[in-house]
């Protein structure tokens, strides 16, 4: 299966000291081929082997994480941002009742939807009302109103007045008594066919204009492969949807639909079904589905645990540095920069600092380019130079500044503050403050 292909694609990196544009290429294409025997779209197979490939060549090297955590932990980002990544809530209409209508394949899952649907609206808060536009198949009704007996919801279903026979009838006459009797949330189940046919699509047509639903749910079946793609395209060109359902997860689903769904249609998958009781039912979290097709939940930890530490470590290394003989170097001020950065935003890490109080003002006015200039500044200095800035004489400087793009006055600014920041982070160690040494800097 997927996971098993994606793990082994991954063993041949064991061992390897630092990732190579061959290795690089090697477990891409591994990883390609497992995409492809679980089903998963070509197109979809083509733009996530070509994001993995990129990221993992830009990466920057990661002295905490060897070259197999790496790619994992790139092919886990990428897997989550195919899958959708944030999922969106359910869309509700301003002026109730909201209208969900359910579209798919016979035996995708939708009447079991509708039941595990008005559950949770109803754990919600909302009035569901379930409706029986089914009336494809002879005991569809009757498994309908089983569904909402369990469920606690009421159903609507085809009587002498309410439409008998006509689907559409029925969603309409569902929709005005919902309207009647101030139902929040209106489910309609519809009826599907085994293959996608044109009759079937035209009543799903008939009863989304008769209901103007808020949202039109396209039920998929995990299990059906390859065949997924077809029929969600077939879905999406004929009654069309806004969201996906992922049913039968609990089974041996190979990752294969719920990776192209949503890279062929764009439409997000909001709710997955994993069993067929009303409780198998959840909001659908790309970070969980990820973590299942890779089955490396362990594997993931510990890389987020290797990354925390390294980060503690490189921090405690330099808080020892100040508080002993005040080795700090411009060297190691571009490691706090690169930190820095990783962290995001500078003004609103400044912001987080503990003592920045009175520097609100400051803050207001920070130029974040003014680290890009004092990176620049630093690169163009030679090993030597970062090391023992004392060497650094007039036709130093004017060389860094040449090569910085900045002017010797910004160069002999930026050495002032960086002794007086010396200074001042040094006693800030002594009194065991953790702060960040380059924070002076800035
Ligand atoms: P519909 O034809 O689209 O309305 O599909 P149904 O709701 O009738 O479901 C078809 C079959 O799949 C039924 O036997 C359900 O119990 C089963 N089923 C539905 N959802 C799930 C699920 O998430 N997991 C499992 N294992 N079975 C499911
Ligand atoms: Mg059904």
């Amino acid at each position: 299966n997927l996971s098993d292909r994606l793990t082994a694609s991954f063993k041949q990196l064991r061992g390897k000291g630092r990732l190579s544009e061959a290795d690089i290429d090697a477990t891409v294409s591994e990883i390609r081929r497992a995409l492809l025997e679980a089903d998963v779209a070509l197109p979809v197979v083509r733009s996530f082997t070509a994001a993995v490939r990129e990221r993992a060549k830009s990466a920057e090297v990661s002295a905490a994480l060897n070259p197999a955590q790496q790619v994992i932990k790139i092919v886990n980002a990428e897997l989550i941002e195919i899958l959708g990544g944030e999922a969106r809530d359910l869309r509700f209409a301003k002026h109730p009742p909201t209208v969900i209508m359910l579209a798919g394949l016979q035996g995708a899952g939708k009447t079991t939807l509708a039941g595990k649907l008005g559950r949770w609206l109803r754990e919600q808060g909302h009035t569901p009302l379930l409706v029986a536009s089914d009336l494809q198949r002879p005991n569809a009704v009757t498994q309908l109103q089983v569904v909402g007996e369990r469920a606690g919801v009421p159903v609507w279903a085809p009587e002498p007045g309410n439409g008998v026979g006509d689907p559409v009838a029925v969603a309409r006459s569902g929709l005005q008594h919902a309207r009647d009797r101030q139902y929040s949330v209106v489910v309609v189940d519809t009826a599907g066919r085994l293959g996608v046919d044109a009759e079937m699509m035209q009543q799903a047509i008939d009863i989304r204009d008769a209901t103007d639903p808020d949202e039109i749910l396209f039920v998929l079946d995990a299990m059906i492969g390859q065949d997924a793609v077809t029929t969600a395209n077939a879905f999406a060109e004929g009654v069309g949807f806004t969201g996906v359902v992922l049913s039968k997860l609990d089974g041996d689903a190979r990752g294969g639909a719920a990776l192209s769904v949503r890279g062929v249609t764009g439409k997000p998958v909001l709710f997955a079904s994993t069993g067929e009781k009303l409780e198998d039912f959840e909001r659908f979290h790309a970070d969980r589905m990820a973590s299942r097709i890779l089955d490396m939940g362990d594997i993931l930890t510990l890389i987020e645990q290797a990354e925390r530490t390294f980060d503690a470590a490189q921090a405690e290394e330099m808080a020892a540095k100040l508080a002993g003989d005040g080795d700090f170097t411009l060297q190691d001020f571009l490691g706090q920069l690169a930190q820095l950065k990783k962290m995001g935003s500078m003004k609103k890490m400044l912001g987080m600092l503990p003592g920045m109080g009175q520097m609100r003002e400051q803050l207001e006015n920070f130029d974040e380019r003014e680290v890009d200039r004092v990176e620049a500044i630093v690169h163009s200095m030679t090993p030597a130079e970062r090391a023992n800035p004392k060497i650094l004489n007039g036709s130093r400087r004017l060389r860094i500044a040449r090569g910085s793009g900045t002017t010797v006055a910004e160069v002999n600014s930026l050495m002032e503050r960086f002794d007086q920041a010396k200074t001042m982070m040094r006693q800030m160690a002594r009194n065991g403050g953790k702060g960040m040494p380059g924070m002076g800097m800035m």
